[in-house]
C-alpha cells in the first residue's frame, strides 16, 4: 500500500501543473476515405498532407473536428479543395452548430472568441469535386492535440452483423490510442502504419491476432467480452512493433505489448497477480508488470530501449544489465520479492 499513498500527492501536483495540457480531438466524417488520404491528416500540423473524401458531397455530409472538452477558440482556419461555397461551423455543445465563415478560394477563416466543443466543414451539396481538407488550423486555449501519428482503422469484414457497431467503436478507440502506443514504441526513422485494417471473424481460436497491418478478432470472443477493447489496443501495439520473430524472445514481445496496454493505456484493468507464481518471463501482463518495475525503479526509457533494439535486430539480454547493473534473473528475483513486500 505504501507506494500508492506516497504517489498520490505527486500525481495531484502534476495534474495541477498540467492544467493547460492539450485537449485530444477526433476527426469524424460522413464520407468514405480516399485510399490513404486518411481523416487524421486534416489535423496533423502538415498542410501538405490532406484528408480526401472518396466521393463528391451529398446533402447532410460533414467533416467534424470534435474536441474532448470545450476550448476557447481564438481563431480557426480551414484550407482545402472542393469547399468553395461551403461553410465552416462551430458548436458550443458539440451537437448544435452555428455558421462561422464561408469558404472562398479554398479557405474559411473565423475568430469566434468563445468556448467551442467542435468545428465542422459543411460542403455545398451540389459540389462536383470530392472534398479535400489540408488542415484545420486552430488557435485555442488550451491548445488542441494534433495527430503526431495519423492513422485510420478500417473495419472491412465482420462475420457477425450484430458486432459491426462494436467493431466501429473498437476501431475508433484504437485510433485514439495510436498516439500513446507510438509514443511508447517510437524509434528514430520508424514510420508506423497509417492504415490498419480490422476484421472480426468466426472460427478464430484466440481473442485476436495481428499480422502486418491487419488485426483479426474472434466474433465468439467479443460477443462474450464486449468490454475487452484493450485486446484490440494490444494488437495495435503489435502492428506498431512489427518485430515478432527475428530472434526476439516471444515473452518479451508480448510483455511490451501488454506494457503499452496495461501500464499505459488501462492500468485499472491489469488485475491481481500471484506473487508466489509470478515469473518475469511469464509473458503478457505479468511481464508487463516486471517491465513497469524496471521503468519506475531504474530507467524511464527502458521499454523504449528494448523496443528499439528488438526492432533493429539488436536485442540481447545484456540490455537489462546496461540499464540496471543487474542481470535479468537478478531483477526477476528482486521484482518478485517486491510483490510480496
Ligand atoms: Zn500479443
Amino acid at each position: 500500500m505504501l507506494p500508492f499513498v506516497l504517489a498520490l500527492p505527486l500525481i495531484a501536483v502534476a495534474a495541477g501543473l498540467d492544467e493547460k495540457a492539450p485537449v485530444a480531438v477526433a476527426v469524424e466524417s460522413t464520407f468514405p476515405t480516399k485510399d490513404d488520404r486518411i481523416r487524421q491528416q486534416a489535423f496533423d500540423g502538415d498542410v501538405d498532407s490532406a484528408y480526401e473524401a472518396a466521393r463528391p458531397p451529398r446533402e447532410g455530409d460533414v467533416v467534424t473536428l470534435a474536441f474532448d472538452g470545450p476550448v476557447l477558440v481564438r481563431s480557426a482556419e480551414v484550407r482545402g479543395g472542393g469547399l468553395d461555397g461551403g461553410t465552416l461551423e462551430g458548436s458550443e455543445d458539440g451537437a448544435t452548430f452555428a455558421r462561422l465563415a464561408e469558404f472562398r478560394e479554398g479557405v474559411a477563416k473565423a475568430e469566434p472568441g468563445k468556448n467551442l466543443k467542435a468545428l465542422r466543414v459543411v460542403p455545398t451539396k451540389d459540389a462536383k469535386d470530392p472534398v479535400a481538407i489540408r488542415e484545420f488550423v486552430v488557435d485555442s486555449d488550451p491548445a488542441l492535440r494534433r495527430f503526431a501519428y495519423p492513422v485510420e482503422f478500417v473495419v472491412d469484414e465482420v462475420d457477425d452483423a450484430s458486432l459491426k457497431g462494436w467493431a466501429d467503436k473498437a476501431a475508433k478507440e484504437c485510433e485514439r490510442a495510436y498516439g500513446l502506443i507510438n509514443d511508447a514504441l517510437r524509434s528514430d526513422g520508424y514510420r508506423p502504419a497509417r492504415v490498419v485494417r480490422m476484421s472480426l471473424k468466426d472460427g478464430v481460436d484466440v481473442p485476436a491476432y495481428a499480422a502486418g497491418d491487419r488485426i483479426t478478432g474472434s466474433t465468439k470472443w467479443f460477443r462474450r467480452h464486449p468490454d475487452d477493447i484493450g485486446a484490440m489496443v494490444h494488437e495495435s501495439a503489435h502492428v506498431v512493433q512489427r518485430y515478432r520473430g527475428r530472434n526476439n524472445p516471444g515473452w518479451l514481445v508480448e510483455g511490451v505489448a501488454d506494457y503499452v496496454r496495461f501500464v499505459l493505456y488501462e492500468p485499472a484493468n491489469i488485475g491481481p497477480i500471484d506473487p508466489e507464481k509470478a515469473r518475469y518471463d511469464q509473458s503478457y501482463r505479468v511481464t508487463a508488470r516486471f517491465l513497469g518495475y524496471i521503468v519506475e525503479k531504474y530507467d524511464p526509457e527502458f521499454v523504449l530501449k528494448l523496443n528499439r533494439a528488438m526492432r533493429e535486430r539488436k536485442y540481447s539480454d545484456d540490455l537489462f544489465k546496461e540499464s540496471t547493473g543487474k542481470t535479468m534473473q537478478e531483477l526477476g528475483d528482486e521484482w518478485k520479492a517486491s510483490l510480496k513486500g
